[in-house]
């Protein structure tokens, strides 16, 4: 049945807010948005639900998570790792070690909390890595749109021939709810160049979704250029790979993906921390769009995203949460309000909120669906009931600094209420 929602202010992405704005909703899909009195007057004898006060915002994008390691803080408890690691590598060694003893079944459960607490976040499409590929059914009967990257990664040709294998047989693998099934290739530091190159090379072929980690921490810039560092040393020997360290690239991350074919625009790139002006301008030349994760960042002290001149520059920007081993919430509000602290002005308050909006639609190839509060689009919104009055000219940056989980009365997918 077709219905009018209106409150005191909708807010779009790239658009003034509208004062006792209104969305028709027909069949799932926004039909129409104005004024109220418009859209009543375009409609007469449609049903109307008044929000009163309340604000009426799109549904956020997180385009970089592993949802599959939400239950990560407890098995640390657990497993008694609770202290912070040291750097970088550490943090991945525990994360191997506290993984390796858990059974699948516990994958599974951790998803499902993963994608509960996306969808009362607000969240209303997610770029999800899954290295566990048997747990993505859980996804059928989810309300998240976007992309399930299964994650693939290797050293040793005669595994990278099997997990080749499972991979492409988990793609063509029955369709898991409104997820699209894409591939992440881990990260230069984790892969055989010939099995990225032939990974890339398949996601072009095939235009199938793409994400790949990349410039994340001063670790990987070692490694990737010359071998060398604690990845070489500590991380190669405890998973085994001694004998494959390959030969120096003399590349730095960027220009090591550029020759291994990574950079095309269908490959979402996650964090760009370490990356100089001309990298930065390689990466806006071949229209890369890529997912800041400052929290998870500043938590492993890897350093801070350029993320003023990547903006300047015109390399498409986005936001993810990366998973609970790394950040405290899967709340991409909560993700805006640090990055608004932590990039310190560089980005500005609609800049931030498009990132998680329409930018994160557009990265991952849904802005058909969500992404903005327009004609056409599905009827994915929040209803925000704000601590405070909130001003029309201050809107953007209530948004952006607030934390505004917590101001979640209900959530639409579809039209459909959620909560
Ligand atoms: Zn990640």
């Amino acid at each position: 049945m077709d219905c009018i929602y209106t409150a005191k202010l909708l807010v779009s992405s790239d658009a003034p807010p509208v004062e006792g704005g209104a969305l028709l909703v027909h069949a799932g899909r926004i039909a129409a948005t104005g004024t109220c009195h418009q859209v009543r007057r375009n409609y007469p004898g449609v049903e109307v639900v008044d929000f009163g006060d309340a604000l009426l915002v799109p549904l956020l994008i997180n385009a970089h998570t592993h949802l599959e390691l939400t239950d990560f803080p407890q098995w640390a408890i657990d497993a008694e790792e609770e202290a912070p690691p040291r750097d970088f590598v550490d943090w991945m060694l525990r994360l191997i070690r506290i993984k390796k003893n858990l059974q699948e079944d516990r994958y599974r459960i951790s998803l499902q909390h993963g994608i509960d607490q996306s969808v009362a976040a607000g969240t209303g499409a997610v770029g999800d890595i899954l290295a566990h590929h048997a747990v993505r059914s859980l996804y059928q009967d989810s309300p998240l749109l976007g992309s399930l990257f299964l994650e693939t990664l290797g050293q040793d040709p005669a595994v990278i021939c099997r997990l080749n294998d499972r991979l492409y047989e988990a793609l063509e693998g029955e369709t898991v709810g409104s997820v699209e099934l894409g591939i992440s290739p881990h990260s230069p530091y984790t892969i055989s160049q010939d099995y990225l190159r032939r990974l890339y090379s398949r996601c072009q072929s095939d235009k199938l979704p793409c994400t790949t980690h990349l410039a994340e921490s001063p670790e990987e810039v070692e490694f990737v250029e010359r071998s060398q560092g604690a990845l070489a040393r500590r991380f190669y020997s405890y998973i085994g790979w001694e004998n494959f360290v390959p030969q120096p690239s003399g590349l730095r991350p960027v220009e090591y993906l550029h020759q291994q074919g990574g950079l095309f625009p269908g490959n979402l790139l996650v964090h760009g921390v370490h990356l100089n002006d001309a990298e930065i301008d390689l990466l806006a030349e071949k229209q890369m769009r890529l997912a800041l994760c400052p929290r998870s960042n500043a938590r492993l002290n890897v350093g801070k995203a350029p993320a003023g001149k990547l903006h300047q520059a015109g390399v498409k920007l986005t936001l993810g949460t990366d998973s609970l081993a790394s950040c405290d919430s899967l709340s991409i509000w909560d993700e805006m309000a640090f990055a608004h602290h932590w990039f310190d002005a560089q980005l500005d308050a609609p800049t931030l909120f498009h990132m998680a909006t329409r930018g994160g639609a557009e990265s991952l190839g849904i802005a058909k669906d969500l992404g903005a509060l327009e004609a056409g689009r599905a009827a994915g919104f929040q209803v925000l009931r704000p601590k405070t009055t909130v001003a029309v000219s201050e809107v953007f940056d209530y948004l952006v600094t607030s934390h505004c989980t917590d101001d979640i009365a209900q959530i639409y997918h579809f039209g459909q209420p959620q909560l």
